[in-house]
């Protein structure tokens, strides 16, 4: 078997017998396409692919047949959190001999979505099972993008096949911005409960962890909400970022926790046909051709302004867990097919003078919690004391002024014209508009009439760090307590908080 690096123009891409002229394949050789990039750098667009030609280029994928079955005496794990961290963390687990007990605040994927469903009809959130809460975590209903810059961090295609051998698209292997979609999603985590309790693992939903259980200084399981006791010998703590319950719950207890620096901004929405007609470099793109993306990036005063989940064809979200908050993200499903490119653009946020709170407050491990929460309340109140999404043009909130009339939008909810340029705080306004005006220069177009800001992205990552011993992982305080995932402060996105609840396992099972 041999691997050959071809470049293909989106028609070469989909004519088999060009591919097995270009790769070198003899007729009836066997050839499969492994790697595939978008390159639009150039006018002509192409995708630089690999190809393996020969036996052994057709080899299955692995699927979950790693499993076993866990023995009744097997070692119980508590792992708190259904998100891609706690999920992966059990099915490591499962390999491993230990029984993976799952307690999770939402409900199943199966419901739901008829919770999520209500947040824009009815502008309520459940503050157990909303857009972040639930079977699946905030990955869920997600534009499910696969890719991660932390490939040091793990087997990135152990998390990959994983998917695939729950029901994602195959392609996903071989796509070098992979994603899935939130309509393929939901299935793909059922898949994985079944296989998860098929082989002795055990679900709790609607099981809010509320406080931990010690033994002897040791973390031995979790009470719940209705004072419920569930013991094990040790918790994997993935809770997300969003769960500022548990972050109180330290600060309460005196546990060690640390503000941890993050990224706050807005969600820029543009029409898809103005993003593909910038990327593919006019409107004579040839119509195989995906949805376009980008990624940018830039300094300003100190700061970095960079796009963040961008969902080519996607949609926007009121992604708020609590009532009295305002906040968005993006998604998208499978095909990509909504008439709007969406992306969060977020500028980092330190612990600092800047964020206009005083000394006291700053040396608290809460502090950039307290600033993410503040914002959010007061764009919350901004539209009204309602999930409408606060929303500005680019142009105006540039020139500084409130817009007096708005675009389109495919904010599922409604949108609501407000100055963000007062309501964001100043050193965020500044460093926005410094950034878009450089992703003008790299993006002629990107500003214009069309484009709008809605807000407010700040959910980008965790604001708090729970802090863990780098070869046990364990927290320093607490032994038995693995802080995991994106909540924790040592993910984030899918794949990465995947990675990180499959090391949390290991480091359970290398436990005496
Ligand atoms: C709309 C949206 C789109 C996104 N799109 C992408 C994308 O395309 N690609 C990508 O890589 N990332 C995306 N993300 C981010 C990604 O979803 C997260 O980085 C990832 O889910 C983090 O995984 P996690 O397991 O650490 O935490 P989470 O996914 O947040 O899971 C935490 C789980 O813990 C549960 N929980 C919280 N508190 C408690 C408690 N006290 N007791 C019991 N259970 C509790 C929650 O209900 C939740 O199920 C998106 C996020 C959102 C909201």
């Amino acid at each position: 078997m041999k691997a050959v690096q071809i470049d293909l123009t989106p028609e070469e891409y989909h004519q088999l017998d060009v591919v097995r002229r270009r790769a070198g394949a003899a007729p009836g050789e066997p050839l499969r396409i492994t790697r595939r990039t978008l390159d639009c750098r150039r006018r002509n667009v192409v995708y630089h692919c690999t190809v393996e030609v020969g036996e052994g280029s057709l080899a299955s994928l692995s699927s979950l047949s790693s499993l076993s079955s866990v023995s009744s005496g097997a070692r119980r794990v508590l792992v708190v959190g259904a998100g891609p961290a706690g999920l992966f963390a059990a099915l490591r687990c499962l390999q491993r001999g230990l029984k993976p007990v799952i307690v999770e605040r939402g409900k199943p994927v199966e419901e739901r979505k008829y919770d999520i469903a209500r947040i824009a009809r009815e502008k309520q959130v459940d503050a157990d099972s909303n857009w972040c809460f639930g079977e699946g975590g905030a990955g869920t209903y997600s534009d499910g993008k696969l890719y991660t810059r932390s490939t040091k961090r793990g087997d990135v295609g152990e998390v990959l096949r994983t998917f695939v051998a729950c029901g994602a698209d195959p392609d996903i292997m071989l796509d070098a911005h992979a994603h899935i979609g939130t309509d393929r999603l939901s299935g793909i985590i059922a898949n994985m409960r079944h296989a998860i309790e098929e082989h002795g693992g055990e679900y709790h939903f609607g099981t809010r962890m509320e406080d931990l259980l010690l033994k002897e200084g040791r973390a031995g399981g979790i009470v719940d909400q209705h004072g419920n006791r569930i013991e094990a010998e040790a918790v994997i703590l993935a809770t997300g970022h969003s769960a500022r319950d548990i972050y109180e719950l330290f600060a309460r207890r005196g546990w060690l926790l640390k503000a941890k620096p993050f990224a706050l901004g807005v969600r820029v929405e543009h029409p898809q046909e103005l993003i593909n007609e910038i990327q593919y470099h006019g409107k004579g793109y040839s119509p195989l051709l995906p949805p376009a993306a980008y990624s940018l990036t830039a300094q300003a005063r100190g700061h970095g302004v960079f796009s963040f989940c961008m969902c080519p064809g996607g949609v926007i979200v009121p992604a708020a867990t609590a009532g009295g908050q305002q906040v968005v993200n993006g998604m998208s499903n499978s095909r990509r097919n909504s008439p709007y490119a969406n992306s969060g653009i977020a500028v980092t946020v330190d612990l600092n003078g800047e964020l206009g709170i005083g000394s006291e407050e700053l040396g608290s491990p809460l502090a950039l919690l307290r600033f993410q929460q503040a914002v959010e309340q007061r764009m919350f109140h901004a539209a009204g004391d309602s999930i409408d999404a606060p929303t500005q043009r680019l142009e105006d909130f540039l020139h500084r002024r409130a817009s007096s009339t708005l675009g389109q939008s495919g904010y599922m909810g409604q949108t609501v014209s407000a100055p963000l340029h007062e309501l964001l705080p100043p050193f965020v306004v500044d460093c926005l508009a410094e950034g878009f005006r450089a992703f003008d220069r790299k993006m002629k177009g990107f500003i214009s009439a069309e484009a709008q800001l809605l807000a407010v992205e700040s959910r980008t990552s965790s604001p708090v760090r729970i802090p863990r011993d780098s070869e046990t992982l364990q927290h320093p305080q607490l032994a038995g307590l693995y802080p995991c995932g994106e909540g924790a402060g040592y993910a984030g996105g899918i794949v990465s908080s995947a990675l990180d609840g499959i090391r949390c396992a290991e480091a359970v099972s290398l436990r005496k």
